[in-house]
């Protein structure tokens, strides 16, 4: 129901949390983060309110990293379990996506990736997409153009936002029918399903139209269609008292 991205210089956990906080008045039934360190990818997640997620990150703290993501879930497929929460992660566990919307053809891409040897461990339509996108990226070597070529196969609403511990210092998003808004702000961007999420750290913002992908780097900010045509967008600071 709600998400936060972020690459930078500060804690993304702690800017991730933060702005999930300021989306809590959506309403949910878990929630859940995963940053990037060390080399590798770290993940928290867990059924019920923001207070819940951290506890368990108080019992078993994650490493430090600039780069994260994180979601509060409204359950549409599965129940508002722990392991339905997002984020969902592939099988080499170093692939991490949050979503909002619904994935309508993901009974068939369940399917074809059990079929590849997959396995998928939540009820969720969003699953399917971290192993699809792990097995792009394994092809091409690079998340955004990964995320493009999951894009194109899936039917439905979603705002995706992914990350790859093989990609450090980068957050891509995907948006059709969904909201997602990127905050720009000096060495370090945000991702995020409503400008609430990051205007305590930037007021300049970049809307994203349909059928985008969006490539996050500290210092740049790349927006193209599902085929990879650059892409026109909406910059505009944001005015408004959050
Ligand atoms: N359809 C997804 C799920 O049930 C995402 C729900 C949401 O938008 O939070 O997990």
């Amino acid at each position: 129901c709600g998400i936060v991205g972020y690459v930078g210089g500060q804690s993304a956990l702690d800017v991730v949390i933060a702005g999930l906080k300021r989306l809590e008045y959506r309403g949910y039934d878990s929630a859940g983060v995963a940053v990037l360190a060390d080399g590798g990818l770290a993940a928290a997640k867990k059924a019920g309110k923001l207070g819940n997620l951290g506890k368990l990150l108080d019992e078993r703290p994650l490493p430090a990293g600039a780069t994260g993501i994180g979601h509060t879930r409204w359950a549409t497929h599965g129940g508002p379990t722990d392991a339905n929460a997002h984020p969902h992660l592939d099988n080499s566990g170093r692939v991490a996506v949050v979503h909002n919307g619904i994935i309508e053809n993901f009974a068939a891409l369940r399917a074809e990736l059990a079929e590849r040897g997959h396995e998928l461990t939540s009820e969720t339509d969003t699953e399917v997409v971290a192993h699809l996108l792990a097995e792009n990226f394994s092809s091409c070597g690079d998340l955004a153009e990964a995320m493009r070529q999951v894009c194109r196969r899936l039917e439905g609403a979603f705002t995706l936002v992914a990350v790859h511990a093989d990609e450090p210092d980068t957050v891509v998003g995907a948006r059709r029918n969904s909201p997602l808004v990127v905050g720009v702000g000096e060495g370090e961007n945000f991702l995020a399903s409503d400008v609430a999420a990051f205007i305590a750290h930037t007021r300049e913002a970049i809307e994203l139209g349909q059928d985008q992908v969006v490539e996050l780097k500290r210092d740049r900010v790349t927006v193209t269609d599902f085929d990879g045509a650059p892409a026109d967008t909406r910059a505009y600071h944001v005015d408004w008292d959050a």
